[in-house]
């Protein structure tokens, strides 16, 4: 089920702890694991996908009298989820770690050190269910 890996910069040696990636068999529901960016931090951390996007109703006003309710996807502006195009550089040649619809480039990720696309995710050599 889900499995981790390790960021490593090549160029700078920036490492962090591994993170898990996606959710176990009785935990998938509720959690959901990532790499992304914290933007506070400078430091690439685990989150859950799960609390990162919410959904929230809002009233929406339509043709100035009428008010609809309208739901709209609401993310956690701290974090970049490393799935996001801008986070890694699009080289077809490279494998992907992959959970569910989210893909993680093996490499050409961004480092938040050195500002470069060196950063590899590393298998973590642990799946977990
Ligand atoms: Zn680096």
């Amino acid at each position: 089920m889900g499995f981790t890996i390790i960021p490593i910069c090549k160029k700078c040696g920036y490492q962090t702890k591994a993170v898990s990636v996606g959710g176990g068999k009785l935990n998938h529901r509720t959690q959901c694991g990532a790499p992304a960016l914290n933007t506070e931090s400078n430091e690439i951390e685990e989150i859950n996908l799960y609390n990162y996007k919410s959904s929230v109703i809002v009233k929406r006003r339509i043709l100035y009298l009428f008010y609809r309710n309208v739901t709209v996807e609401k993310t956690d502006d701290r974090y970049i989820p490393y799935y996001e195009p801008k986070m890694f550089v699009n080289d077809k040649k490279i494998g992907n770690h992959h959970w569910n619809n989210k893909y993680y480039k093996k490499s050409k990720n961004f480092c938040p050190k050195c500002k470069s696309f060196n950063l590899d995710f590393a298998d973590g050599g642990i799946w977990f269910d």
